[in-house]
């Protein structure tokens, strides 16, 4: 009997010598009999569509939609009444000028994922601090804001300056121009998915440049980026317009362009 128990524990013993030698074995694992070849791993087709990059770093590329190029505001409505033309300014053929207390304009198209470029400038004349000054937004499904404010040499609540979403994540650096200048912002918005419960399965996340500088890294948006309290997701939607604000600054725009993705 003792033999028997001292054979099986060198069999035992020498089965798991030669699995730790197989795992930890400086030999090369066994391969396929089929030897790989370059073109096993190359994929041809479809081929990938060209597209023409704009003039100059900004301009829209050949598949952009062009939502405001200084001519007209074909693309936008007033948020307020979709009837009547959109009360902004559009000056010296070139930049939309945010009218004071005349409502929201918004995208008469409706987006979900997209790269967007859109170029804001402050009001010529820097008045107001904090939250009031320059202030305004880009709604992305009309519901959740990437700030913009004029946050040169002017304080307010990090998560509430030019390059937050809004009251959801500041910016991971402030790059803003003086007021007299343009900034362009540079956004890969990813739409939020819903379960078919109506809720929230995957949350919006955002990539934003700000005059070519990173300032949100794939952030997660949290929900509804509201002035107060918490924010969480609504129930389920899909896309939606893009909505600019009016918060009663006279806040420019200018060179707006998106390319749904
Ligand atoms: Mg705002």
């Amino acid at each position: 009997m003792k033999k028997i128990k001292i054979a099986l524990a060198l069999a035992a013993f020498t089965l798991s010598s030669a699995s730790f030698a197989q795992h930890y074995s400086s030999e090369p694992p066994k391969v396929s009999p089929m030897p790989m070849k370059p073109e096993m791993t190359e994929i041809w087709e479809p081929e990938v569509a060209v597209v023409t990059p704009g003039k100059n770093l900004g301009d829209a590329p050949s598949d952009a939609i062009v939502l405001f190029d200084g001519s007209n505001f074909n693309q936008w409505e007033s948020a307020k009444d979709p009837s009547i033309a959109v009360p902004w300014d559009i000056i010296d053929g070139d930049y939309m000028q945010v009218k004071p207390n005349s409502g929201n304009i918004q995208t008469k198209m409706k987006f979900g994922d997209c790269q967007l470029h859109i170029e804001f400038s402050a009001p010529d004349d820097a008045k107001g601090v904090s939250q009031g000054r320059g202030n305004s937004g880009i709604f992305f499904q009309n519901r959740y804001e990437l700030q913009v404010l004029d946050s040169y040499h002017n304080r307010t609540y990090r998560n509430g300056q030019a390059g937050a979403i809004y009251k959801d994540h500041a910016p991971l650096v402030n790059p803003i121009k003086g007021p007299l200048e343009w900034n362009k912002y540079d956004i890969v918005y990813t739409a939020p998915r819903f379960k078919e419960n109506g809720q929230i399965d995957y949350p919006a996340r955002i990539t934003v440049f700000m005059n070519g500088v990173l300032v949100q890294n794939n952030a997660t948006i949290n929900g509804l980026t509201l002035y107060i309290g918490l924010h969480n997701y609504p129930e389920a939607h899909g896309e939606d317009v893009i909505s600019l604000q009016d918060h009663g600054n006279t806040t420019q725009f200018r060179n707006i362009w998106i390319r749904p993705l």
